[in-house]
């Protein structure tokens, strides 16, 4: 069975004929109808009326599984009941409101198909029974408990619904594909940010739909990517079950452009594949857990990620850890920001950050890259960046020093490396030929700050600012006024993703322009 896209509509202005339209015009294979947004019952039974191609889902949804619904119970079973006459298709009907009555079982028999050997009288509705679970995901067991409960009961379709807190849940929620099949149709999904993969990763089994809202307006469920993000985004009308999985690793993700830019380029190079945020809650334990997750079979499509703050020191641990391999640098600074997986599902773990930096800096500064042991360069920062970034220039042969806020943090890191160390406060009077921001000082929204006062920077100078949002910032502007060769922190975000590209598809990417 091809999974259907399945497009809400919760308003019916400026009419709900139109509204339905559109979401067929744009795709939709099926028109869910959210009755208890609408709020206009004659629109509804008009449209119902009309006659139709394609199936509408006739939904009232209860406020306690995230509803609107203002009525009692009677009167929306009865609503049910009247428009459920107009054969829309599908009833949506909450699993748990369905237990609680033989009463109302009774009433949505008398619209919906509720026996699978039902052939006789007069025509009825595939009945859909729902759960909803707004606040969390529970264990395996209890997911799997649910749906075979809710499909020994007689619906032609199960949809269950959960709150995912990071993409471990999500890719849990995704493993009850399992339970799917033409014979017991089933809908999984998460809602929220970490729900996107399990809205993405449906199209890829024998799950009944996902859900896209026709436009920022209409999400009826919070995290509802948009029909247009699906389609032109997220691959929809390409991705398959032979579509490769990629993604970005961290907490938080929503900010990142990496979802934009690897997606557009993949599609620029026709290749199979979908890059997607995947929030990975900040602790080692919920990286590990992520990672056991995809060596499983339901993260099998996944062959490749991106890494990023928190993660970057977990991933090398657990490559090690688990008897995978790392590139020198990335051993070398102790952190991963790309993990690329053989065909034969082993992990190998790069640094592209460290490698991609050095790339820039000596295609900004040539005579850098010719005489490496002639430049001195003052690293701010002992994060992840300072990290990688300080390990490619001792290993190219710089002479680096480090300094950072936190004094421990930044011996820590020049004894790793075997590169000298400053107190924070001389950063401003150390001799450098080059200054390299590692630090997060000026990223948006504190736009206005930087790590160095402009009387320290002098003409001549470089200055690298690895910060990209915003991609000319006040360090930046600082040292173009002062004289000095600047190089943004956008280039080195283009210039890692690149060297992620060629890794995980064997080819050069072009990326789109860059949203400021
Ligand atoms: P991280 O591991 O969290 O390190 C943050 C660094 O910023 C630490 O050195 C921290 O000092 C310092 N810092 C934070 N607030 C500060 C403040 N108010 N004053 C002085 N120092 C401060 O993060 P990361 O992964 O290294 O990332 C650091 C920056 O690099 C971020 O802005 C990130 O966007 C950028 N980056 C850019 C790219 C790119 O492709 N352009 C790639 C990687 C990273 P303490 O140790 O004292 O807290």
């Amino acid at each position: 069975m091809a999974c259907n896209l399945i497009v809400p509509i919760v308003s019916a202005a400026p009419s709900l004929r139109a509204r339905a339209q559109a979401a067929l015009r744009a795709g939709a294979d099926v028109v869910e109808l959210r009755v208890d947004r609408i709020g206009d019952i004659a629109a509804v039974e008009e449209l119902l009326r009309e006659p139709h191609a394609k199936p509408f889902i006739l939904t009232v949804r209860a406020r306690e599984e995230g509803g609107a619904w203002e009525g009692d119970e009677a009167e929306r079973v009865a609503l049910i009941e009247r428009l459920g006459l107009l054969l829309p298709g599908y009833v949506d009907f909450e699993y748990a409101a369905w237990m609680r009555s033989a009463n109302v079982r009774q009433k949505i028999g008398l619209v919906c198909r509720t026996a699978r050997d039902e052939s006789s009288g007069r025509p009825k509705n595939e009945l859909i029974l729902s759960h909803h679970d707004l606040h969390g995901t529970p264990d395996d067991a209890e997911l799997e408990r649910i749906v075979t409960a809710m499909q020994a009961q007689p619906a032609a379709v199960a949809k269950v619904v959960f709150t995912p807190r990071d993409a471990t849940d999500a890719l849990r929620i995704v493993a009850l594909r399992k339970f799917a099949s033409d014979a017991r149709p089933l809908i999984a999904l998460g809602m929220g940010e970490a729900g996107l993969l399990t809205r993405v990763m449906a199209r890829t089994s024998d799950m009944f739909g996902s859900f896209a809202a026709l436009d920022r307006a209409e999400q009826s469920a919070p995290g509802q990517p948009t029909i247009d993000d699906f389609r032109n985004h997220y691959r929809w009308d390409t991705v398959s079950p032979s579509t490769r999985f990629f993604g970005l690793i961290g907490w938080p993700v929503s900010h990142s452009h990496s979802p934009h830019i690897h997606n557009a380029a993949m599609l620029a190079a026709a290749v199979d594949g979908v890059y997607l945020p995947l929030p990975v809650a900040p602790d080692e334990a919920s990286f590990r857990r992520f990672m056991q997750q995809t060596l499983a079979p339901v993260g099998r499509p996944f062959a490749g990620f991106s890494v990023t703050i928190p993660h970057k020191e977990h991933a090398l641990r657990w490559l090690l850890a688990a008897g995978y391999d790392a590139g020198t640098l990335a051993r070398r600074c102790g952190a991963v920001n790309t993990l690329l997986r053989t065909p034969d599902g082993r992990y190998f773990g790069q640094n592209t950050d460290a490698t991609a930096a050095w790339s820039v800096l000596s295609a900004a500064a040539p005579e850098i890259a010719a005489n490496p042991a002639g430049a001195t360069v003052l690293v701010l920062g002992a994060g992840g960046a300072a990290r990688g970034i300080a390990a490619a220039l001792v290993e190219h042969g710089c002479r680096v020093c480090v300094t950072n806020r936190s004094a421990a943090r930044a011996r820590v890191l020049s004894a790793d490396l075997d590169c000298a160390f400053a107190a924070w406060e001389e950063r401003a009077s150390l001799p450098a030929d080059v200054v390299i921001n590692c630090t997060s000082v000026g990223m948006s929204p504190k736009i206005d700050d930087s790590p160095l006062p402009m009387a320290a920077l002098r003409t001549g100078q470089i200055v690298f600012d690895t910060v990209y949002t915003p991609p000319d910032t006040r360090l930046l502007r600082d040292a173009a006024a002062a004289g000095c060769r600047v190089i943004s922190g956008r280039a080195l975000f283009l210039a890692q993703a690149a060297e992620q590209f060629q890794l995980w598809h064997g080819r050069t990417a072009v990326f789109p322009e860059l949203r400021a």
